[in-house]
């Protein structure tokens, strides 16, 4: 609504307002009188609206204004016409904060914004998560009071955010949180938070991998070159011990191919592949394999074993799952004491099909068999990388199950034996000969 009201124009009303009252006056002989007459009545009108609009302004919640004449509808219309303006600005900037709420809360990371002087202005749920915020309860209130970190209150107070924070949660010990911090206006900034837990844990596994392999590869390499040494003087050397110092050499390069071998199986097995039922295992013939291994590695021992195999064949990776087994029965065979009983059983059970090899060795401890299948874990460091071990054996059957859907059961018992074994599901059974009679091998 665009009205021209000029001077000219109230001017112009004012003096067709008093022409009545001048004719009227000088009509009667009493024109000043009369002129004054109408001008106290403009004024009691004008007071009589001016106090319609402070009433409507203070008291009315109409939006609309109270109708009015002349130079008053002008007044009434111009404030209306603000009110309206100023409510279509308000609500467009309300819509612009939600929709910026909406973005900050679909954010993956917490973010918090918080004044110059610490105080809280506003918070997002996955803050309120990590840092156990209240919100709005908590609005104004000093982040390093509702944070409580000794090193998260140092990094507010030095105010240098060039380099990230990474504290443990106020909430969970377990979770970590980097922060970063960022100047957002003039006197506010942004804080955001992610959870860092996952990364800081690859990174100390791969600290401790790289300690782990160069450790394992030290001993064989300082044998290697103490030999190496000792053959550099051939003409001092005896004959027998030149022998020796072959045979150890050709056992410490053995091992140290062992490890890389492993290395690399396991890095394979890290790719994620889907083609289980692309080829189907023969395990009855793989067994069949492993037990002449076995006999030989146990020659000297004297080991009784017993393979109880029921001829199923199974959807899986060759490779995989022999290397499963045959690590199985090597720790058996390695870790019983000469005569003692392994025992291999591969039968189904009930719709699922089970592997299991049994011994009456030293047995495990209880403590050890969750961290069995860690890389490098070995139950006697000393005594076991004597054996020629390399504490891999196991985090590859780990892997290589977790490749079939299934997982390595352990029951164990110090001085009585140990028993490892898994169970394949019943989709991985290849039904022809699932069905066919079990025979003893
Ligand atoms: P390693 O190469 O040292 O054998 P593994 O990952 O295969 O590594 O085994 C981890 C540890 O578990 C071994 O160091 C050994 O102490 C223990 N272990 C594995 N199998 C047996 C078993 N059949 N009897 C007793 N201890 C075993």
């Amino acid at each position: 609504m665009d009205r021209d009201y000029s001077n000219l124009f109230a001017l112009r009303g004012l003096v067709l307002y008093l022409i009545p009252f001048f004719i009227l006056g000088w009509l009667i002989g009493y024109l000043w009188e009369t002129l004054t007459l109408g001008l106290a009545g403009l004024v009691v009108w004008h007071y009589y609206y001016q106090q319609r609009l402070t009433k409507w302004l203070w008291q009315s919640r109409n939006l609309l204004p109270p109708t009015a004449p002349g130079s008053w509808s002008y007044i009434y219309d111009g404030i209306y016409r603000n009110q309206r303006r100023s409510q279509h600005r308000r609500r467009s900037l309300a819509r612009l904060l939600r929709r910026f709420r909406e973005a900050a809360e679909a954010l993956p990371d917490a973010a918090i914004v918080f004044r110059k002087d610490g105080s809280l202005l506003w918070s997002n749920k996955l803050a309120q998560f990590y840092f156990g915020l209240r919100w709005p309860d908590d609005a104004g209130m000093r982040l390093s009071n509702l944070i409580r970190h000794p090193e998260f209150f140092s990094y507010l107070n030095k105010g240098d955010f060039s380099e990230a924070l990474t504290i443990p949660s106020p909430m969970r010990d377990s979770l970590d949180i980097e922060i970063r911090v960022m100047p957002y206006s003039d006197d506010q900034f942004l804080l955001v938070a992610r959870d860092v837990t996952q990364l800081k844990q690859l990174e100390n596994m791969r600290r401790d991998f790289v300690a782990n392999v160069s450790h394992e590869l030290k001993t064989p390499l300082t044998v290697l070159q103490g030999y190496l040494e000792m053959l550099g003087d051939v003409e001092n050397t005896p004959p027998a011990m030149t022998q020796k110092a072959l045979t150890q050499m050709q056992q410490q390069s053995d091992r140290m191919k062992n490890l890389v071998d492993q290395l690399l199986q396991l890095s394979r097995m890290e790719t994620p592949s889907h083609d289980v039922f692309e080829h189907v295992v023969d395990v009855p013939t793989v067994l069949g394999e492993l037990r002449q291994e076995a006999e030989k590695l146990s020659a000297d021992k004297q080991l009784k074993l017993v393979f109880d195999v029921e001829p199923i064949r199974v959807y899986g990776k060759s490779d995989l799952l022999r290397s499963a087994m045959q690590n199985l029965v090597t720790n058996a065979v390695r870790y019983t004491q000469a005569g003692g009983n392994i025992r291999v059983t591969w039968r189904k059970v009930r719709d699922e099909v089970e592997f299991s090899v049994e011994d009456n060795g030293p047995g495990i401890e209880n403590e050890h068999i969750p961290r069995l299948t860690e890389r490098f874990y070995r139950v006697d460091a000393d005594r076991n990388s004597d054996s020629g071990g390399t504490g891999l054996g196991l985090s590859i059957v780990k892997q290589a199950l977790e490749h079939h859907n299934s997982h390595l059961e352990v029951n164990s018992k110090p001085g009585a034996g140990s028993r490892f074994w898994f169970r394949l599901p019943a989709g991985l059974i290849e039904e022809r000969l699932g069905k066919a009679k079990s025979q003893k091998r």
